[in-house]
């Protein structure tokens, strides 16, 4: 449970402010080396730009034609370590990205990207590229278009579909390393000593509260935020941060497959298969402004479908049941078009190049080098500390990496059906274990959320109790992802608001913020 006056007990070693990837990143690895951490994240851990992200682990294949070959490597290699310690999050994906009439030069242009891709990801566990031949694609995925159509390569990359609940574990596992961590609480004010920063006064937004956290050192990683956050602390005036748009869209499924198909206008876009539903994205124009308020406008929206279906004419692809939009934080370097701006990351130790000690910044970074990017911050605050531990999460298991084989029996010994077992191992892991002690202690909680759902009464409790989940849309959206369907969940948010506790008005906020992702408006049956 949020337990706002933890943050007023002592002075912390770390206060990390930001609770998405990387902020959770570093809050699990700083716990884990023994320092003690608080982390408060303005909304509610993963609500910014990582859960509007496409989910990929990948290294990007992209980045080739733009010579990013560190990046491209580094992230293989994160993609590597994060396929072994969160196998239940992050799975293998084969992508096809099919070739229309292309050039001699396109054909070579493509065979030795396929080919740099493999080399870069050394030691890796997937598979490697393969060409797939035209009517073995057309077999395959008989929806593509067949005109002009030469074939495709086949790559392996990684998706991890519950990308909230990666971030949830992290925090997970740092509040077990005794590390405290507090959602709806935004930093407001940089509390000042002379010239260092020594924590940051943070207002809890559920109670309106503020609250002096104190802290010997400070990681400032609000991502796209961060030049609204960072104010008073750099000396240069120009942002720090280029903020471009991505949109994505959910549609029922359009595809039996991957694909990566690169648009008549040149930008890459993904149909992926996602929870039962197809992920097509994305965007990439300037913006401006607060990064909360950015929403998929319509021209986002008809640029997509027009550009999916290019190659999936009969695909569903208009049938839009939301879109979601979010901001990338990338490091401004002036000069170049929004999807070709390098996507490497800095971190900032601003007592070198601002004068104010005791905050550390983390500018840009993918999500799948968010583990990577992490240990780098650490690091850097570690040795200001004295603290000489190793970073162990390079092959630390996510807590619900453990084994689970003994898990489904004993959950249809207590009673749960198939379904219900199934779906709480995809989304838990071996975390379901804490969820099965919960059942065995009050068995009504074995029960489902709503007749014909695989969804289980113990997991509105374990969001709540277990999992600091403080508001419906917290509960359905990044903790349980029931929220992620299609249907938003509309048909279980009334029952699981009753078992949560929460107010009608809760249901009203829910509707609220699902709405802001819709291209209509919905509301929840009585
Ligand atoms: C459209 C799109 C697609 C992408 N696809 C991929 C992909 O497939 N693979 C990949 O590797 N990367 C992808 N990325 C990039 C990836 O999503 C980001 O690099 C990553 O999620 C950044 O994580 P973060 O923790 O830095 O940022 P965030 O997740 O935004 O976390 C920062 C947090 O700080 C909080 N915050 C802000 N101000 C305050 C404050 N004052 N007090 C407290 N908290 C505050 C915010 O609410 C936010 O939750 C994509 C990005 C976009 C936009």
């Amino acid at each position: 449970m949020r337990d706002p006056k933890a943050l007023e007990t002592r002075v912390f070693d770390v206060l990390v402010v930001g609770g998405g990837a990387m902020g959770a990143g570093v809050a699990r690895d700083a716990a884990l080396r023994g320092l003690s951490v608080a982390v408060v994240e303005q909304d509610d851990f993963a609500e910014g730009t990582t859960s509007r992200s496409t989910r990929l682990i990948h290294g990007g294949l992209r980045y080739l034609a733009q010579r990013e070959f560190g990046l491209v490597r580094e992230n293989l290699r994160e993609r590597e370590i994060l396929l072994r310690t969160a196998p239940h999050l992050v799975r293998p994906l084969p992508v096809y990205v099919p070739l229309y009439r292309p050039s001699v030069r396109e054909r070579a242009r493509m065979r030795a990207g396929m080919l740099l891709y493999d080399l870069l990801s050394r030691r890796k566990s997937l598979p490697r590229r393969s060409w797939v031949p035209r009517e073995r694609l057309l077999a395959l995925e008989p929806g593509i278009a067949a005109d002009g159509l030469r074939g495709a390569w086949r790559f392996y990359d990684a998706q991890c579909a519950l990308v909230e609940r990666l971030v949830v574990e992290n925090v997970v596992d740092a509040k077990r390393s005794g590390a405290i961590a507090l959602n709806h609480a935004k930093a407001i004010r940089w509390l000042r000593e002379g010239d260092a920063v020594v924590g940051a006064e943070v207002r809890d937004e559920l109670s309106g509260r503020s609250i002096r956290v104190r802290a010997s050192a400070t990681v400032n990683a609000t991502g796209a935020w961060l030049d609204l956050t960072n104010r008073g602390i750099r000396r240069e005036t120009r942002p720090a941060l280029r903020l471009t748009k991505g949109v994505h869209l959910v549609t029922p499924p359009a595809t039996r497959h991957a694909f990566l198909h690169f648009h008549t206008d040149g930008r890459p876009i993904f149909v992926l298969p996602w929870l039962g539903s197809s992920l097509v994205g994305t965007t990439d124009t300037d913006f401006d402004g607060d990064p909360s308020d950015a929403r998929a406008s319509e021209a986002d929206v008809r640029y997509l479908v027009g550009a999916a279906a290019g190659i999936f004419a009969g695909a569903p692809l208009a049938d839009v049941a939301y879109a979601y939009a979010g901001v990338r934080a990338l490091v401004n370097l002036g000069g170049v078009k929004a999807d070709e701006v390098p996507r490497e990351h800095e971190i900032r130790d601003h007592g070198e190049t601002d004068g104010v000690a005791g905050i550390v910044s983390i500018v840009g970074g993918k999500l799948t080098a968010y583990r990577g990017i992490a240990q780098e911050a650490v690091d850097v605050v570690a040795k200001r500390l004295g603290n000489r531990a190793r970073c162990v999460t390079k092959t630390r298991p996510l807590p619900g990496a453990g084994a689970s084989q003994d898990l489904r029996e004993e959950g249809l010994e207590l009673g749960l059906a198939a379904d219900q077992v199934d779906r709480l191992l995809s989304v838990y892991g071996s975390m379901t274990r804490d969820l099965l002690a919960r059942i065995e202690g009050e068995p009504s909680l074995r029960l489902r959320v709503a007749p014909g759902s695989a969804a289980t009464r113990v997991e509105v409790v374990h969001a709540i109790e277990s999992e600091d989940a403080a508001t419906l849309p917290d509960v359905l959206l990044r903790r349980t992802c029931l929220g992620l369907a299609r249907d938003r969940a509309l048909p279980l948010a009334r029952a699981v608001a009753e078992l949560g506790g929460f107010h009608g008005d809760e249901v009203d906020a829910y509707c609220a913020a699902v709405n802001a992702q819709q291209p209509i408006a919905v509301s929840v049956p009585a």
